[in-house]
């Protein structure tokens, strides 16, 4: 083993809403963590790429405001402090988040990218080795919560490259402002895409292009047998080794607030998809020209799995295989915050999920070693 190798029981990559879950829930079942207690009975570490707590939160656009977001699930054992609803999400949780750390002496190491998990040697039951740019760490277990927002996702157009206005995916949006008596496509299906059009479009000339009809249903319709089973789906999927698909891709767009004002404002108008892009706007299917001087990718996120590739557990079919949390090609790996668990709610649960497994096989190994 390498001289800075420090070994512990259980690694988590990444302190967003699915790692702390995971952080807790092992404090819970008396994990230490490593830095503070190396020779404690079981240890583990929390390494997270971000300077401060927060996970993503601490980046998203400040006009998503707790008012506006679709719902925060408070993280396991301490409730998210009331917030004005003016305030934005990115003021009022990466505090939340820090004080969770601090209360229940989580100690994260941060900020510890994590570049690659290897495994040490060809034992099923060895070591992962977790190389980061602050040190290695060798686990029998890695939870990983890596989240999608450093994996914006955007799509090939033929010309793409051509365009002389300003290209942004949702993830490097700031504010309306920038974009004032401007005419700026925006593109995608998603929360994101109408939030942004609903804004915008107060400032500026919005065209709004989609690949499908986006299919709008009432929060009636979406009830709790309707989201189990969107949400079944996705599990079906992951199982599968298919890419995980948003659950929102599955379930269809909700009437939110900023959808119907959208709509209210008549600005609610989608168009087709461009068939290319060109230097001062985008061709139509049918030939006709749109003029744009922004383009802005409301195109969503891909799964933040890079480092795991040494592992090679993706499937043709680019996903991982994954059921109840945990890889079913590395058994030694969890993954939350993926999939199913794409959510606050989901993110918590599939923390818990992943810790009692690990404690349940920890515990058998001990009856038998004992026995
Ligand atoms: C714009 C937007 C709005 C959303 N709104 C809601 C909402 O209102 N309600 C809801 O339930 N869900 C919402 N979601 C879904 C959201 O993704 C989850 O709810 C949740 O916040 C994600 O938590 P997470 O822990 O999985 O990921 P993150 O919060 O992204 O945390 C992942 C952490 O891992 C770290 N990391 C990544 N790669 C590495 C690496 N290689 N090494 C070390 N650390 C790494 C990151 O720095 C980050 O701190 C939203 C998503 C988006 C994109």
């Amino acid at each position: 083993m390498h001289m800075d190798t420090t070994p512990v029981d259980v690694a988590v990559i990444g302190a967003g809403q699915a790692g702390l879950s995971a952080a807790y829930h092992l404090r819970r079942r008396g994990f230490a963590p490593v830095a503070t207690a190396p020779d404690a009975g079981e240890t583990f570490v929390a390494l997270d790429a971000n300077a401060a707590p927060g996970g993503a939160w601490q980046h998203r656009w400040s006009s998503l405001r707790m008012a506006t977001v679709n719902g925060i699930h408070e993280l396991p054992g301490f409730p998210v402090p009331p917030a004005d609803p003016r305030t934005a999400s990115r003021d009022a949780l990466p505090p939340y988040f820090a004080e969770y750390e601090r209360r229940f002496g989580l100690d994260v190491q941060r900020p510890v990218q994590v570049r690659a998990v290897r495994r040490a040697d060809d034992a099923p039951d060895g070591r992962l080795l977790v190389e980061t740019d602050h040190g290695m760490w060798s686990a029998r277990y890695v939870i990983n919560a890596t989240g999608t927002w450093t994996r914006p996702f955007r799509p090939h157009y033929p010309g793409i490259e051509r365009f002389r206005g300003r290209q942004l995916h949702v993830a490097d949006y700031r504010s309306a402002d920038e974009f004032a008596r401007r005419r700026v496509v925006i593109v995608g299906a998603g929360v994101s895409a109408v939030q942004l059009l609903e804004e915008i479009s107060h400032v500026a000339d919005t065209v709004w292009m989609t690949r499908r009809e986006p299919q709008w249903i009432d929060e009636g319709e979406f009830d709790l047998p309707a989201r189990s089973a969107a949400i079944a789906g996705v599990e079906a999927r992951v199982r599968q080794g298919l890419p995980p698909a948003s659950v929102i891709s599955v379930t269809g767009m909700h009437w939110t607030p900023w959808a119907r004002a959208a709509q209210a404002r008549g600005v609610l108008v989608r168009h087709p998809m461009f068939a290319s892009i060109e230097e001062h706007g985008v061709r139509m299917p049918d030939g006709s020209f749109v003029e744009a001087d922004a383009i802005l990718w409301a195109t969503g996120f891909r799964p933040a799995l890079d480092h795991l590739a040494p592992l090679r557990l993706r499937t043709p079919a680019g996903g991982l295989r994954v059921a109840d949390t945990r890889s079913l090609d590395e058994a030694r790996l969890f993954l939350i915050g993926y999939g199913p668990s794409q959510s606050t709610v989901g993110a918590n649960r599939a923390g818990r999920a992943a810790v009692r497994q690990i404690v349940a096989e920890r515990t058998a190994g001990s009856a038998a070693a004992a026995a």
